[in-house]
């Protein structure tokens, strides 16, 4: 008898702690790459999460599938290259280390965004 494969399933579809990239755990404290779904909000470098919106996908820094450009606000649309304006839904990257579970938002994110776009620009996940 073949040994059962060991798949990774989660009763929550919408959170994953392994790397999009090479398909590694990300560990507490390692520095990640997070892609999310949210508002923006003016008063918040960092957008909400809205966990109805998509998952929360992960890279290690180095596995990050595109060159990312960090911008500081006001922050412009990688896709259509527009304002992003209070309130508007987007998609956004930022950087930071990997909390302890079951905490998702990174930490030490710093100042800058590294991508943020309109969610009606993102392909859809
Ligand atoms: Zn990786
Ligand atoms: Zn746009």
């Amino acid at each position: 008898m073949r040994p059962t494969p060991r798949v990774r399933r989660r009763a929550q579809p919408l959170m994953t702690d392994l790397c999009a990239g090479c398909r590694d755990e990300l560990n507490t404290g390692d520095t990640v790459y997070q892609l999310a779904w949210g508002r923006y909000m003016r008063s918040c470098i960092t957008p909400t999460y809205d966990p109805w919106t998509g998952p929360i996908i992960e890279w290690h820094t180095r596995c990050a599938p595109v060159n990312l450009a960090p911008q500081v606000q006001p922050y412009f649309c990688v896709v259509c290259s527009e304002l992003v304006d209070d309130g508007e839904e987007v998609a956004y990257v930022t950087v930071g280390d990997k909390p302890i579970p079951p905490y998702k938002r990174l930490e030490r994110r710093g100042y800058e965004l590294p991508l943020i776009a309109h969610l009606n620009c993102w392909p859809a996940p």
